[in-house]
């Protein structure tokens, strides 16, 4: 995709709205001069990593399933060289989110299923491109607009990754993370990709019941018991939430939960598997997610700390820069956090 070098407001109308704040910074509505249509914008700053997030979002933008880049400028602000990113407007918010705002209306399996199968071709045409997202958690899930029947889309390729790059030699260390089959021993190619099926199995279990496999008591922040559960694979399908789910979604969650990304479900088994490519003939059996979600609300932001740190884990070994502590830096959002959760790092090596 070519870059702009002319000034995106000649094109689009910024707004002061601002439709979400992540780590690299604001994403705000914008309008098309011509025709007034709304329009979502991000900005970064023109790295190299920000140039790889742009390049390859676009790249595979041509899906149903990812939110579609528009188009992209490269303009300066102050001297400093940003890449600003229009896309296309989610106005549906986030998949949790709905599930949560459902009401008395319950959430079926059979639903659940058709949200995973969205999910997972998504995910089936990045790695058919050598692309692994590695960054696929519930907050990266978006609905294109509010009505039922909106599809949902994978946005945010913060870290996604070319896999089909050699990287310089000596440079794939060992990985010392609790998903201990080194990349050099299963390929990193395979490695990387095998990250994102893990991402899927762990959403499709929330999808399920609205709690998350590997959690700490209810509340409390990611405690040591709680890590080694994530290392040794240990989770299990509590009563009641998971009496009458069907074998086969369970059958799939064993399979995409395996600890050993070597035996791990890659994505072509798992758009195989019968709960995926049957999902319109699976059970419409009533699920407890929604009042769990609403329950479990206040825990929501841990979760999302716990998956985050967890596919952070996951990254490591196969990226050359490894940023291990994180104690010294200005972000402002890891500051707010640090304070909230008396952590030191983000990025922690195995114990
Ligand atoms: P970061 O890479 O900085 O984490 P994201 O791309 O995840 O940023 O965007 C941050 C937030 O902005 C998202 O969680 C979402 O709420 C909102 N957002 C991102 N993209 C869009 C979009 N295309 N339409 C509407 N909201 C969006």
């Amino acid at each position: 995709m070519k870059f702009h070098d002319y000034p995106v407001t000649q094109d689009y109308r910024i707004s002061r709205k601002v439709l979400g704040v992540g780590i690299n910074g604001k994403v705000v509505e914008c309008e098309n001069r011509v025709t007034n249509e709304k329009f979502a914008l991000k900005v970064l700053r023109d790295t190299e990593k920000a140039r790889r997030e742009v390049e390859l979002h676009a790249l595979a933008s041509c899906h149903p399933h990812i939110v579609e880049v528009k188009a992209v400028y490269k303009n300066a602000y102050n001297n400093v060289d940003c890449l600003l990113v229009v896309m296309e407007n989610m106005k549906g918010g986030e998949l949790f989110n709905r599930i949560q705002e459902r009401g008395q209306k319950a959430f079926t399996e059979r639903e659940a299923a058709g949200i995973v199968y969205e999910i997972c071709s998504a995910v089936q045409h990045l790695h058919r491109m050598s692309i692994a997202h590695r960054d696929l958690k519930p907050e990266n899930l978006l609905y294109a607009t509010t009505s039922n029947d909106s599809p949902l889309k994978l946005t945010d390729f913060g870290f996604a990754k070319k896999t089909d790059e050699s990287e310089p030699s000596g440079l794939q260390t060992a990985c010392f993370t609790p998903y201990y089959c080194a990349p050099e021993v299963l390929g990193s190619e395979k490695y990387d990709k095998s990250c994102d099926c893990w991402s899927i199995g762990v959403i499709m279990y929330i999808l399920l019941c609205g709690y998350p496999p590997f959690y700490s008591q209810h509340g409390q922040p990611m405690s040591p018991g709680m890590k080694s559960k994530i290392k040794s694979g240990e989770y299990s399908f509590p009563t009641p939430e998971w009496d009458c789910v069907s074998e086969a979604a369970k059958d799939l969650i064993r399979k995409m939960l395996t600890i050993n990304p070597s035996e791990r479900y890659n994505i072509e088994q798992t758009m195989a598997h019968k709960w995926i490519c049957h999902y319109k003939k699976v059970p419409n059996t009533p699920l407890c997610t929604s009042s769990v979600l609403v329950d479990q609300k206040e825990q929501w932001s841990e979760m999302q700390d716990e998956m985050e740190k967890t596919l952070a884990s996951m990254r490591v070994g196969t990226d050359n820069i490894q940023i291990k502590n994180l104690t010294d830096s200005n972000n402002k959002l890891l500051a707010k956090r640090r304070q909230k959760k008396d952590e030191d790092e983000i990025i922690e090596e195995d114990e």
